[in-house]
């Protein structure tokens, strides 16, 4: 069984692939959305998904959130005075979702299919590789998040031709990807994108409303009042696609402020927000050299594409509804499991060819003769462009710049700088050429990149067909088994929490945090109904535990 795991920024999801289709597997909380938040306390207790986010109230300094967003960096996070790096943060959240899968399906779950952003490059994609090893799962492919989404959507299987743009807008990044099936192949034509726009750039304009309103500035609240406040913003945020008016009340010191935001109100302030979505959708279509006329289908993922405010402006901006029959937050997750199911050959699903894009530039350092006589050295230039589908093979003819020159140097660079000493070098190949006329020898210089980031570079002299070779491997940093071992053992200080408890953990955090969000009569119940709980749990009579644990949900559910 390999499963379908969406490793997302702000929520990770699972599924698994039946007779049905895929289907997602639901959390030990009997939820779809495990949120990518990690906590770790003092004992080395270990927190994973909404846990460890309402520990956030309470105990900030013990909870990590949109690590996604460090992988494949030095990056460190500090937890309860330990340091952690964003893949072994990752690599607890997938070993969350393989135990609930595995309590779900009834058998090991040892092989997933994980999605990455397409603009995810080699190093990104082998920290996640790694995450997936230190959760003890085979990472055997990863599937880019836009290409798992079109395959979720069916699109691999239509029999025309089709372009497409997937508008991918989570909770902190924002991703256009345009896509071409042609004949069978699923190809990622270009992406684009914000690493820092999201659904949660929405919520802070909705709190900074709050904020205006009540006369009050962000730096005179407390920790604390801060948490509280956005998450109240983040309710009125969800809320406000159904309603003119939504009103956002919070406790602030001794009081409970209150204000009221309409629906016009907030999509004027989002304005600027709105605008920078713009940017990202050009980009990708100018890359993929394509007109926004010539996109057959819009499919939005990513749980802010759910905001209204966001429909409407890209209604606007397209002049065409976009594809929406899916909930936005699990396409991803289940294109990932119909890739597992294409891996592993279930005939209930077509093969399909998907194929990648190199997401930087690969070129070569070239001196240019500007006038005559007069020369620019140093210049990059580009032989495989950024958004390129790999595998790709390309060659450049270069001209020899000096009379009676007999050496060419090919220095191989990667970036995007029009100069080559700001992009990173990688290698470089010396060749003879014979003695001429400047511009009277030339080499081709043939450049070919690979899904297994290996890149080909081959320098041929034209007049005499003399030839060099270099290969240069992408940096290949997948951790032996003795690493993973090592690395496994380091963190076995770690407590994980046996899953079967999940839920009374989950209340009781709610309840005390709950307690300190409210005042008189409120605070003295929720007081009597967490001291009736925390009694049941301390008898161990499961009967008394379920009993006492519904009366306390019901006293949450009037104000949460
Ligand atoms: P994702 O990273 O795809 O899980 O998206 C998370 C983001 O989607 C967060 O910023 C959420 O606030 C936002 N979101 C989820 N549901 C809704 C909703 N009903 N309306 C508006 N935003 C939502």
């Amino acid at each position: 069984m390999i499963v379908g795991i969406d490793l997302g920024t702000t929520n990770s999801l699972i599924a698994y692939f039946t007779e049905e289709g895929p289907k997602i597997i639901p959390n030990r909380l009997g939820k779809h959305l495990t949120p990518s938040v990690v906590s770790v306390d003092e004992e080395g207790n270990v927190y994973v998904g909404e846990t460890a986010r309402e520990r956030m109230s309470l105990y900030p300094d013990t909870v990590a959130m949109t690590f996604k967003r460090g992988m494949g960096t030095e990056r460190e996070y500090v937890l309860s005075g330990r340091k952690f790096r964003p893949e072994e943060l990752s690599s607890l959240v997938l070993r969350s979702l393989k135990e609930d899968a595995e309590a779900y399906l009834g058998v090991p779950v040892t092989e997933a299919v994980i999605s990455v952003p397409a603009y995810f490059d080699d190093k990104r994609r082998k920290a996640t590789k790694r995450a997936g090893e230190l959760a003890g799962l085979k990472v055997e492919r990863m599937i880019s998040e836009p290409t798992a989404a079109a395959v979720a959507y069916g699109l691999y299987d239509k029999t025309q031709d089709t372009r497409f743009l997937v508008f991918d807008l989570g909770g902190g990044t924002f991703d256009v990807s345009i896509l071409e099936l042609y004949h069978n192949i699923l190809e990622v034509r270009a992406v684009a994108g914000d690493n820092y726009l999201g659904g949660e750039d929405f919520t802070q304009i909705m709190a900074k409303l709050f904020l205006k309103k009540c006369d009050l500035n962000l730096n005179d609240l407390t920790q604390k009042e801060q948490v509280r406040l956005y998450k109240q913003a983040e309710k009125a945020k969800c809320a406000i696609s159904d309603e003119d008016k939504v009103t956002i009340k919070c406790l602030i010191g001794e009081e409970e402020r209150e204000a009221s935001v309409g629906y016009r109100e907030y999509e004027a302030a989002c304005g600027e927000l709105l605008a920078k979505i713009r940017e990202p959708v050009k980009k990708s279509l100018s890359d993929a050299g394509l007109k926004l006329s010539e996109i057959d289908e819009i499919l939005l993922i990513g749980g802010a594409t759910r905001l209204s405010i966001v429909r409407d402006f890209l209604i606007r901006l397209f002049r065409k509804f976009p594809d929406t029959d899916m909930n936005p937050d699990e396409a991803v997750a289940l294109g990932a499991a119909i890739q597992g199911a294409m891996k592993e050959r279930n005939e209930m699903v077509k093969e399909v060819i998907l194929t990648d894009v190199c997401s930087f530039t690969l070129g070569t350092e070239v001196v240019v003769e500007y006038e005559e006589g007069k020369y620019e050295d140093g210049l990059f230039c580009p032989i495989i462009e950024r958004n390129t589908v790999i595998p790709a093979s390309h060659t450049e003819r270069l001209y020899t710049v000096r009379d009676n020159q007999t050496r060419v140097r090919v220095r191989v660079l990667q970036g995007e700088s029009r100069f080559a000493r700001n992009n990173l070098f990688l290698g470089e190949l010396n060749i003879e050429v014979p003695r001429a006329p400047k511009g009277e020898e030339a080499v081709d210089v043939t450049y070919t990149y690979d899904i297994n980031s290996l890149l080909e570079v081959e320098v041929k002299v034209v007049s005499t067909g003399k030839t060099q070779k270099l290969i240069i491997k992408g940096q290949d940093n997948t951790m032996t088994e003795e690493e993973i071992t090592k690395r496994m053992e380091e963190l076995s200080y770690l407590k994980v929490q046996p899953r079967d408890h999940e839920e009374n953990r989950l209340v009781l955090l709610r309840a005390e945090r709950m307690y300190e969000e409210s005042l008189g009569d409120r605070r003295r119940m929720l007081d009597r109904g967490l001291m009736r709980f925390e009694a049941a749990l301390d008898s161990g009579d499961e009967q008394r535990i379920r009993k006492t644990r519904e009366e306390l949900m019901d006293l949450l559910e009037d104000e949460d």
